[in-house]
């Protein structure tokens, strides 16, 4: 991947590059190819989505079949279990954890992230500082809506609405909490007579225009859903 992102960030990019395929070695499967997906897959070629890519997980315009965190038993696969790789001896894994604020060293000319601040289950605080090991880190992944909430509550965002809400400010950064904004998607129901296998993505066809479209069928439905044997298309918009 080469990215202008990544040496923005000062990441490094070979380290970027390699993380992919341990993490895909260890989560990601080869999806069994349904009927469903053959069709979407081959309707997608004979409309002009090309080339077909065949199985790949690169994100490359054109129709490819992509990858899945099922295996073969139907087993889902988690980010959790990229921590057997690590020494157990050298790890410690809070659950029931939930993180208030992270902590700055402002003392530099830039802000620091020197720990956390969480409490446990019981709803105590507790702190997890760094160590003075140079590579020790605070990694922040609470997902989209959590991560830049998290953000703010620590001090980082448009200062004013900061001050507003009697947060210090440790930086003034005003595109925190502003970048979030909506995939939509059209969902097409393809009805059938008979029973249809089951799947989740597979094929997906990827569209210069923005546009991905990617199918899934024969899900058991809930009472507010249709009532028929059925397979999905649906065209998301991704900006
Ligand atoms: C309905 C839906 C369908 C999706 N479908 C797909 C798809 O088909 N393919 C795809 O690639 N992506 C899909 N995505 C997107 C994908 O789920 C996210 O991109 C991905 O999960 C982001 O991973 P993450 O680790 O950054 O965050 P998350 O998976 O959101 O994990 C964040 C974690 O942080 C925890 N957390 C939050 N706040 C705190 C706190 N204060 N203290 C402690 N823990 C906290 C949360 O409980 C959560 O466990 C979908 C998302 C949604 C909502």
């Amino acid at each position: 991947m080469k990215c202008r992102f990544i040496s923005k960030v000062g990441w490094d990019a070979k380290l970027v590059n390699e993380s992919y395929p341990w993490v895909e070695k260890q989560i990601v499967h080869r999806p069994k190819f349904s009927p469903f997906q053959r069709a979407v897959r081959d309707s997608l070629i004979d409309t002009g989505v090309s080339p077909f890519n065949g199985f790949t997980y690169d994100h490359i315009y054109g129709t490819k079949v992509g990858g899945t965190i099922f295996d073969r038993f139907g087993r889902r696969h988690t980010a959790a279990e990229l921590l057997a790789s690590g020494n157990p001896e050298k790890l410690t894994v809070l659950v029931h954890a939930t993180v208030q604020k992270i902590v700055f060293d402002t003392t530099g000319k830039n802000p620091k992230a020197v720990g956390v601040i969480f409490n446990d289950e019981n709803g105590k605080q507790h702190e997890a500082m760094l160590g003075n090991d140079k590579q020790s880190e605070v990694i922040l992944s609470s997902g989209a809506i959590g991560s830049p909430q998290m953000l703010l509550l620590s001090g980082i965002g448009p200062k004013a609405e900061l001050e507003n809400l009697n947060i210090s400010v440790v930086l003034d950064n005003h595109f925190v909490g502003k970048g979030m904004i909506d995939n939509p998607m059209n969902a097409l129901y393809v009805p059938s007579n008979r029973p249809v296998h089951q799947s989740l993505i597979q094929t997906v066809g990827i569209t210069k225009k923005g546009i991905y479209i990617e199918a899934s069928s024969g899900f058991s439905q809930s009472n507010s859903s249709i009532h028929c044997h059925h397979g999905i298309m649906s065209a998301e918009v991704m900006k």
